[in-house]
């Protein structure tokens, strides 16, 4: 698969930098955000590196999607958010911050204030560390 040096998901898929994983299959792989917009917020990229939804290949974003609809059942099932948002950025405007395609798996809340351009806040590693383990029992 094809792999970049200095991305951060690269080296997140090739286990040499540390991830809440939830699941990983031949495709694909997702993991906790480490900056939640809101708890349970979750990441899905695709194994081989692409920058963007303009270049990505199509049975590779079908992989990415079904996966992120696994994760988004998961993630309702543990905790029974309001709504869910699957989101994915490309380009400045959109503030795509990591150029390795991925969708986000957003809970939402009524009211929770969240619009579509958010400042990244680290969250806290313990509870999204125990977060994950409820998710991944729901899969
Ligand atoms: P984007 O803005 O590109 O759509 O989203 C990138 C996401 O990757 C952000 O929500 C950010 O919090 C997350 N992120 C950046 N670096 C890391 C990391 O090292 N580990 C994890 N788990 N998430 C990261
Ligand atoms: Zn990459």
């Amino acid at each position: 698969m094809s792999n970049e040096s200095d991305c951060i998901f690269c080296k997140i898929v090739a286990g040499d930098i540390p991830c809440f994983k939830l699941h990983e299959d031949e495709d694909s792989i997702a993991f906790m955000d480490i900056n939640p917009v809101n708890p349970g917020h979750a990441l899905i990229v695709h194994k081989a590196h692409h920058r963007d939804l303009f270049e990505i290949p199509a049975d590779n974003i079908a992989a990415v999607t079904l996966t992120a609809q696994r994760i988004s059942r998961a993630v309702q099932a543990t905790l029974e958010p309001a709504g869910m948002n699957l989101l994915q950025c490309n380009g400045p405007a959109a503030k795509q911050s990591v150029m390795h395609f991925h969708m986000h798996v957003i809970p939402r809340h009524m009211a929770d204030g969240l619009t579509m351009n958010w400042e990244l806040v680290q969250g806290d590693m313990d509870e999204i560390g125990a977060l994950a383990e409820r998710i991944r029992s729901n899969m």
